[in-house]
């Protein structure tokens, strides 16, 4: 049942509700700590007034219908579900984006585009607007690929991987500053411990801070050699309880053949995992696919490259191949 729709201005688009109660509700925004919204409720609306912290230390409580600076419209629904609770009308909550080294690169020869991070971080910027949680993967192959590099110079497999994952910590490290640039509060995570430079993985804290409002970049892939980022982030995906992996690349999804070669080749809009593993369909590596299937994780792919693509991914709009769900229905990992 829908019990509340209206657009909001910018900082107050995001609640989750912590208690179900039809007369009282504390509501938690990601731009201020906890709330009081009184709910004058009948079968058919709610009113909701409450008390931003952003606009002024007053005690009285404001009609979010009300408000008068609204500067940019976002578009703010939240319905009641079977368990009496609110929930944004978005498909996802909490979503894992991975960004590949490849993609950061963009046209660019040296090798990460400012250009491509700062577009990232702008689209990121409007999804959390909206209240979605959003969690990032880094990958590293721009700077450096371990398996490329192994067994040259006497580098063995292990050694390279690190290598591979401290470029990973690079680009995790200059998408934080641009992030921040544009006044995003950005935590950057690593799997091993650099702590002059960023926190350790710690899984709590990195879902707090998602609580917060705050994007979680995950950097060093999974800490451990011969594994890859789409790994770390199948694994973080899972670990933090986000609902999809949304995976940007350079190509708009998975095609039934390649597109480079095959003028024909059509776009596929959704497959299932197994389609994926026994088609040998190059869009992750196995270890991450198989990940995804056991614990039920949606993957999308879609191009980075396209401006609105990552809004449109995160905010659950129908972009690119999704592996693993149906479009009209979110995907339920619980
Ligand atoms: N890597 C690793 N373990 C991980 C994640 C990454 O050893 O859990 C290393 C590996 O050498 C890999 C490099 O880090 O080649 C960069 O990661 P990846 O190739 O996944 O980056 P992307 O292709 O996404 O740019």
């Amino acid at each position: 049942m829908s019990i509340f729709s209206t657009s909001l201005s910018r900082p107050i688009a995001s609640f989750s509700a912590i208690s179900s109660s039809p007369s009282l509700c504390f509501l938690k925004s990601h731009h201020q700590n906890y709330h009081n919204f009184g709910f004058q409720g009948c079968s058919q609306s709610l009113v909701i007034s409450c008390c931003f912290s952003e606009l002024g230390s007053s005690s009285e409580p404001i009609n979010i219908s009300r408000q008068p600076q609204v500067t940019s419209m976002a578009s703010f629904t939240m319905t009641l579900n079977e368990n009496g609770t609110l929930q944004s009308s978005y498909k996802w909550r909490r979503v894992l984006l991975k960004v590949s080294g490849e993609a950061l690169a963009g046209d660019q020869e040296q090798n990460i585009d400012p250009k491509v991070t700062m577009a990232i971080a702008r689209e990121v910027a409007s999804v959390t607007r909206l209240g979605i949680e959003v969690a990032i993967v880094v990958g590293g192959g721009n700077i450096f690929r371990g398996s490329s590099w192994a067994g040259s110079s006497g580098l063995d497999r292990s050694s390279a991987d690190y290598i591979g994952m401290l470029a990973t910590v690079m680009n995790a490290i200059f998408l934080q500053a641009t992030m921040e640039s544009i006044g995003i509060p950005t935590r950057v995570q690593t799997a091993f411990r650099m702590s002059e430079v960023a926190e350790p993985y710690i899984r709590r804290r990195a879902v707090r801070h998602l609580e917060k409002g705050r994007v979680v970049i995950f950097a060093a892939g999974t800490g451990n050699p011969f594994f890859t980022t789409d790994t770390a982030a199948a694994l973080r995906c899972a670990e933090i309880n986000a609902e999809v992996v949304l995976k940007a690349t350079n190509v708009d999804g998975v095609f039934d053949d390649d597109p480079r070669r095959n003028p024909n080749a059509r776009l596929l809009d959704t497959l299932t995992y197994h389609e994926v593993t026994s088609k040998e369909l190059s869009v992750m590596d196995k270890t991450a696919i198989t990940l995804c299937q056991e614990n039920n994780i949606p993957v999308v792919v879609f191009n980075l490259n396209k401006p609105g693509n990552i809004s449109k991914a995160i905010r659950g709009e129908s972009v690119g191949t999704l592996i693993g769900g149906t479009r009209d229905s979110a995907n339920s990992r619980t």
